[in-house]
């Protein structure tokens, strides 16, 4: 199934009894791009090291496609009967190109991939000192919704200032959004998400999550989370990041024109326009205009925590890992996001991670990306055990 020749798409599919729609078990199999003199290791090596396997992709995102793939030989080689087809994608095209990836295979292969729940990327297990604290899912993500700021002012000679110079305008609009704490909004996720962290985190980090919920104390609460975890502080709000600025030719010439590109990452229920006109209030200059861009990805949930496969997944990692689940809103965009206006109901897992490896650079799209050898077994005995529970298996063998 390929739109290029080069980057096949693979879907299989195990028949089940038919009495339930099918499940549809989805991974990547490319990666973010690699700077080969920045790895000691071999990028595509997946070098053993020190209970590691090392490699691009081995968070992002070959732990879900390789449970995803071992579960279907499973499924096979035991003869399980199931009561949905259990179907597997492994996409082309995630991380920079949607067209030949989910985009193609919804566009032009719906009927071959139509279920009706799916287990993706985009959750996993928090790790802290060597040990599983909480698994999160992803029930529920945020969708780019990007802005230009133009400035306009008059040109002139360099040699004279001018107080309307379009990048002083540019910068004091720049300035002001950035600081700004845009109003805190929760859904049925984030709610729960910040409840549960209440109540799981260590005792000075809970008390903050508490006083998220007190007005009084709400402020102080977010400005710790916007300077120490910006993820967090994101899910509160549809968020602005300043993050291409252009204006001026020549330094001599004060230039008529600056322009800035804003990453807005808005709430899936947002009122765009309405932000926009918070967002012109905050910027107060009328020489600074906004010019929203087109949307680039559909959205749609949060996805009900209530529904049998959440708890599926819930109790699957209570099963292999000991711990609770919460629910959570992707702050980036997903493959999910185009699965889910299609009615199906999508949910994002992933492998264990140490939470300490992001700070040491051993993340997701980092130069020594890494996966305990440990999580990678876990991970595939919590995908066996979400998959036939959620698929119904049983085993006559
Ligand atoms: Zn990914």
């Amino acid at each position: 199934m390929a739109k290029e020749a080069t980057r096949p798409n693979l879907i299989a599919r195990l028949k089940g009894n038919g009495s339930k729609k099918p499940l549809l078990i989805m991974g990547h199999s490319d990666t973010v791009k690699i700077d080969p003199s920045k790895w000691t290791l071999p990028p595509f090596g997946a070098s053993h090291n020190d209970g590691y396997v090392y490699g691009r992709g081995t968070l992002d995102d070959k732990a879900n496609l390789f449970a995803g793939m071992m579960t279907m030989l499973m499924l096979k080689r035991t003869g399980a009967v199931t009561d949905r087809d259990v179907i597997l994608v492994s996409e082309a095209g995630e991380e920079s190109n949607s067209a030949v990836g989910i985009g193609y295979l919804v566009a032009e292969h719906f009927p071959k991939i139509e279920a009706e729940a799916c287990l993706a990327e985009g959750g996993g297990v928090i790790r802290r000192a060597g040990k599983a604290r909480w698994a999160t899912v992803q029930t529920v993500e945020k969708y780019p919704a990007r802005i230009q700021l133009v400035a306009r002012g008059p040109s002139g000679h360099g040699s004279r200032p001018l107080r309307g110079n379009a990048i002083v305008h540019l910068s004091g609009a720049i300035e002001k959004l950035a600081y700004w704490d845009p109003p805190m909004k929760l859904n049925d996720t984030t709610r729960t998400c910040f409840e549960k962290l209440a109540t799981l985190a260590d005792p000075e980090e809970a008390a903050r999550f508490r006083d998220l919920f007190i007005p009084e104390k709400a402020a102080a609460a977010r400005e710790y989370l916007a300077q120490n975890e910006p993820g967090l502080y994101s899910m509160l709000h549809t968020s602005i990041s300043p993050n291409m600025i252009e204006g001026g030719f020549q330094a001599n010439v004060i230039p008529s024109e600056a322009t800035a590109t804003l990453d807005v990452r808005a709430l899936p229920d947002e009122d765009l326009p309405a932000f926009h006109e918070l967002m012109r209030k905050v910027i107060n200059d009328p020489a600074v205009e906004l010019v929203p861009g087109a949307r680039t990805r559909p959205g749609a949930g949060p996805m009900s925590t209530k529904s049998e496969f959440y708890g599926a997944i819930e109790a699957a990692y209570q099963k292999t890992y000991g711990i609770p689940t919460l629910p959570f809103m992707g702050t980036g965009a997903t493959d999910m996001s185009q699965l889910r206006p299609k009615g199906v109901q999508c949910y994002g897992v992933g492998a264990a991670r140490d939470d300490e490896d992001l700070v040491k650079g051993f993340g997701p799209h980092s130069d020594q990306e890494r996966i305990s050898e440990d999580a990678v077994y876990k991970h595939l005995q919590f995908f066996w055990s979400a998959v036939t529970a959620i698929s119904g298996a049983k085993f006559t063998k």
